[in-house]
């Protein structure tokens, strides 16, 4: 009988390829196989095994390599990807290497046994690396760095440079050292506190509903004691011998977070897994996962993928954050593939935010997820921050701040406590102006604006026009290019610009900016965080990035500035993004035992969106967001998808969608389609940018017509036009 394998490759193909396997057998499904694919070999998974092939006999060849050192991704796991490739419309063999780490995707050979990822020092080492002479100063400061480490805190291979790489090599040789495998045990357990009554009360819900599928949504502000709920459950999880699947928006917040988790849990092993890892620790950690040997698995949106052969519990936290949404390839949201997976795995998942997705409340709401809610702040004498609005038409900002919010900084830095001001908005201002005839900046390649940056030290010279879509970066301009007036001036606020005025006004001050690109750095942000931590920064300025999940005990003061501009945003969700962020950063300020204060600058004191805030109401704001959207039929009343073209010019890209929407109107399945229009950023990088909205009642409607409709797609004319379908999108 002859065995033919159905492997799916990465190719933009959405079908399976066909190779003569003899040797497959059932327990084969699921591995990696390396097959030959033209002139290449490609690495591919084995999903199928069939009696016969539509291919031609001639025309079959045979696989060349089946990875049977490692274990095959669980059914599992092939079933959820499956799920996604249908679901997002995306091909099979492209999810099955996307959830791949890269290591495993460009070869199909057994894995080496990993180096080790971090080391420590044997017995031996110690006294060995304790006389190393100073006058060596590489390897004295490499001795040093060692004596500090632990087998709870171990010396990352990936933190050496190639000189202590070196050194370490030599050492390893030596016997002065041990390898720690990716999975991070930790030595010392943490007390966990006594749960609050609120905690027992979302426990004891949690847990009657038992061991299989249950969906909840834990809404708490920030500091009710989520986390706290989260570390219970997984111990519960840990304890049924199971694994526990966390997932976090930010690399950023990995740290932090599996710090915590590594002091409750000692003796279980615990993995991070993010793109910002090397990729030996990638794989190392995703295979430690597949094997069953890590217990608990921390990540960013990437993680929701990693094969749990004894998975049990799955939390999304902060489950509102637009960064579970990929943006490119698969354009999956990795909140909702974590319920779909949770449902298929029967485990229980819970999803846990101050300020949830309107998406969530609303089935949260219809009674599809179980809602649980934590009130009040889990330390008794911590209170909610006080949220005051500064009237900007009455106390006008110079330079970006009024009166009102520099006296709050002083007072703040006259009591020794911390302040951050949060502005959205990198670059030293958003525009440089021309004053003699209003002329600004447009980027060459982009329907957007240079943003005014400031390249190291304060000389005229170090500012920079750069583009934030394609990253254009120039040299601004002596004199406008329209009426010759040099006198040209930087307008708006950014946070290079916050920071100097701020300076200016309190020159004693040290202030520390935290942004992407302060942040850039690998390591540069947890030094910055432990700096705030240690009391070494007075004043801290900020975009969204220090308003996620970080906690800055000292903190008590946090001023917004320009939140305004999300007001009058074209697109419907930003109003939903502003309340969330607020929230988040608000929940900044005071911490443990200091009360904080929260002052926003704006025009529009009335606004409901800020009076919701004002009372720390996200079911009012949620209430009124939901009858909006209702009223203005968009999601979550209906499913929506969008059909993107871009092309070099934008008439290709019409032509694309215009005949894309013809073809659909013909099919015409209780699908609305919406004339292609410009996005909202036309041009990036010199490419333009068209859209097609789809909408209909239900998912199930849209996604019977996307099927048919994508078939047709397939067919029409695309010359120069790159199209991708973008289901359930967060950005139209
Ligand atoms: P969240 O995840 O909602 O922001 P956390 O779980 O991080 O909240 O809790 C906020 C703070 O309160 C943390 O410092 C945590 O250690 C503390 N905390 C949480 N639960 C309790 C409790 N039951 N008793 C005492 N302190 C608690
Ligand atoms: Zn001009
Ligand atoms: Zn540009």
């Amino acid at each position: 009988m002859t065995v033919i394998a159905h492997v799916a490759l990465d190719t933009p193909l959405d079908r399976l390829f066909d190779y003569l396997a003899p040797e497959a057998g059932v327990a084969d499904i699921g591995r990696r196989v390396e097959v030959p694919f033209g002139p290449r070999t490609l690495v591919g998974v084995l999903v199928e095994l069939a009696d016969h092939s539509e291919v031609p006999a001639a025309a079959l060849k045979p696989l060349k390599h089946i990875d049977r050192d490692t274990p095959p991704l669980p059914a599992e796991l092939l079933e959820l990807a499956r799920f996604a490739a249908g679901y997002y419309h995306h091909p099979l063999g492209a999810v099955l290497a996307s959830l791949l780490p890269p290591a495993l995707r460009r070869s199909g050979r057994p894995v080496r046994a990993a180096e080790p990822a971090a080391y420590t020092l044997s017995e031996t080492g110690h006294t060995e690396v304790a006389v190393i002479d100073a006058r060596k100063p590489a390897q004295f400061a490499l001795a040093a760095r060692f004596l500090a480490s632990s087998v709870a805190n171990p010396l990352a291979r990936a933190d050496l440079n190639d000189r202590e790489k070196t050194l370490l090599r030599d050492w390893l040789k030596r016997g002065w050292l041990q390898g720690q495998a990716a999975p991070a045990l930790s030595s010392s357990a943490a007390s966990s506190p006594t749960p609050t009554s609120d905690q027992v009360t979302v426990l004891d819900a949690i847990r009657a509903a038992g061991a299989g599928f249950s969906p909840w949504l834990l809404h708490g502000v920030t500091g009710s004691g989520k986390t706290e709920v989260y570390l219970r459950l997984v111990a519960d999880t840990l304890a049924a011998g199971r694994q526990a699947l966390i997932l976090v928006p930010e690399i950023h917040l990995t740290p932090q977070l599996t710090e915590r988790f590594l002091q409750r849990f000692p003796g279980h092993s615990l993995i991070g897994l993010h793109s910002g890892l090397a990729d030996g620790e990638r794989r190392a950690g995703w295979l430690a996962a597949l094997r069953g040997d890590a217990d608990i698995i921390l990540g960013t949106r990437l993680a929701v993928f990693t094969p749990l052969p004894r998975l049990g519990l799955i939390v999304v936290d902060e489950e509102h954050d637009t960064s579970y949404k990929q943006m490119e390839g698969m354009r999956y949201s990795a909140r909702d593939v974590a319920v779909w997976r949770a449902r298929q795995a029967g485990v229980p998942v819970v999803l846990g935010s101050a300020t949830p997705a309107l998406e969530t409340w609303k089935n949260a709401k219809a009674g599809r997820y179980h809602l649980l809610s934590l009130a009040a702040r889990a330390h008794a004498q911590a209170s909610l921050p006080k949220v005051r609005l500064i009237d900007s038409r009455n106390d006008r900002p110079k330079q970006g701040f009024s009166r009102a919010l520099l006296s709050a900084l002083e007072a703040t830095l006259e009591r020794g406590e911390q302040s951050l001001i949060f502005i959205n908005r990198r670059g030293y201002a958003p525009t440089l102006l021309c004053n003699g005839c209003g002329h600004v900046f447009p980027c060459s390649r982009c329907s957007a604006h240079l943003v005014l940056h400031r390249a190291g030290a304060g000389n005229a010279s170090g500012y920079r026009l750069v583009c934030h879509h394609c990253g254009l970066d120039t040299r601004p301009p002596e004199a406008c290019p329209d009426c010759g007036s040099v006198d040209l001036r930087p307008a708006g606020q950014g946070t290079q610009r916050v920071e100097e005025t701020l300076a200016e006004h309190f020159p004693e001050a040290r202030i520390l900016r935290i942004d992407r690109d302060s942040a850039a750095r690998k390591g540069a942000f947890a030094a910055m965080r432990d700096r705030v931590a240690a009391r070494e920064v007075d004043i801290l300025v900020g975009t969204q990035i220090v308003a996620k999940g970080h906690d800055f005990p000292h903190l008590t003061l946090v001023g917004v500035i320009g939140a305004d501009q999300a007001l009058v945003s074209p697109d419907f969700r930003a109003s939903e993004r502003l309340f969330a962020q607020l929230m988040q950063v608000a929940g900044r300020a005071g911490r443990a035992e200091h009360p904080g204060e929260v002052l926003i600058q704006t025009r529009y004191p009335g606004h409901p969106l800020y009076q919701s805030v004002v009372r720390h109401d996200y079911p009012g704001f949620a209430e009124a967001a939901l009858r909006e959207r209702r009223s203005a039929d968009f999601p979550p009343f209906v499913a929506q998808a969008v059909l993107r073209a871009e092309a070099s010019t934008e008439e290709a890209a019409m032509r694309f969608l215009l005949a894309a929407r013809e073809a659909g109107m013909e099919m015409n399945q209780g699908v609305e389609l919406f004339d292609p229009v410009p996005a909202l950023m036309l041009r990036i990088a010199g490419r333009h940018r068209l859209q097609l909205l789809l909408q209909s009642a239900t998912r199930n409607r849209l996604q019977a017509f996307l099927g048919h409709w994508l078939e047709a797609l397939a067919a029409l004319p695309a010359r120069g036009v790159k199209w991708v379908l973008d289901v359930d999108p967060v950005d139209v």
